[in-house]
């Protein structure tokens, strides 16, 4: 079974998106995707390519969310990394059988695709996202076209 495939992107917390394109598009040069409004999650987000990869940043629109109390306590900086999956359902139920600590324990709609966190107290401290591949099974049940 070919479960895991590539890294999806990297999560850079920043307090400006404008502000740390300057480093991102202008200096380092990555090819800026897309920046979209998730209100849902109340931050603003830019994908940058990278490879077969992809650097996002995240800003907090307002200050009441897990994102904004990283940012606050912690400043600028790494976030998580996002781990691309064939069957994302089917990835959370064996992590879950297999005791891992699920923030979200069944696929939600992201901006690039359905996604799932799992609790940095069961990765040795680091948030990890999964998303799932394009055209999987959570795709159709969750709305994309
Ligand atoms: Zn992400």
């Amino acid at each position: 079974m070919r479960e895991l495939g590539r890294i999806h992107h990297v999560a850079v917390v920043v307090r400006s998106i404008e502000d740390s394109l300057v480093f991102y598009r202008d200096l380092l040069r990555l090819e800026l995707e897309a920046v979209a409004d998730v209100p849902s999650d109340r931050v603003r987000i830019a994908f940058l390519g990278v490879g077969e990869s992809k650097v996002e940043l995240v800003e907090p629109t307002d200050d009441t969310t897990g994102v904004a109390r990283f940012l606050e306590s912690r400043g600028e900086g790494f976030h998580h990394v996002c781990l691309e999956v064939d069957n994302l359902a089917e990835s959370l139920l064996r992590l879950e059988i297999d005791g891992v600590e699920l923030i979200d324990t069944a696929p939600r709609r992201g901006a690039e695709g359905p996604v799932a966190f799992i609790h940095p107290r069961s990765a040795h401290g680091v948030l990890v996202e999964l998303i799932e591949a394009q055209g999987g099974p959570s795709w159709k049940s969750l709305g994309y076209s």
